[in-house]
């Protein structure tokens, strides 16, 4: 395994749309690992492949403790109660910005060998999960602030 550069604003990248995923290979394997020990070592709560340099419609959400849960290809199927809070991103250094997000999500997506599965999100996860699903059509927190 090996720490990546977690890529920063203004990089242009971050503001591409990544690409639906095809491949469930051994190259994907070792970069959703690479991923997992990245995010680990930042502390943060989740991380998109786009923030890695790679524009590849996937992500990490932490769930508790080592445990993180692996997205490729997630889709919202239902959301519920929105509200307001404080959040960060890695790729924007000492900025936290209030975004509305829902606290509740169902959400479909692949997992590493391209099955489907459905399931439910609450709090962290699934606000964290919104934040990824952004940065998978190049949207960051910045683009939610009041009045814009
Ligand atoms: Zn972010």
């Amino acid at each position: 395994m090996a720490l990546l550069n977690i890529i920063q604003v203004p990089d242009e990248i971050l503001y591409k749309t990544s690409k639906p995923v095809e491949r469930f290979d051994g190259r994907l394997w070792q970069l959703l690992d690479d991923m997992r020990q990245t995010l680990k070592k930042s502390g943060g709560a989740g991380l998109a492949a786009v923030q890695v340099g790679y524009l590849m419609r996937m992500c990490l959400v932490w769930l508790e403790k080592d445990s993180y849960l692996e997205l490729i290809n997630p889709e919202i199927l239902g959301a519920k109660r929105e509200k307001k809070g404080a959040e960060g991103c890695l790729s924007i250094p000492d900025i936290t910005v209030r975004v509305k997000r829902f606290q509740e999500l169902r959400v479909r997506a692949q997992d590493r060998n391209g099955q489907w599965f459905e399931m439910d999100l609450k709090g962290l996860p699934a606000i964290c999960t919104q934040h990824e699903i952004d940065h998978m059509n190049g949207i960051l927190i910045t683009d939610h602030e009041e009045g814009r």
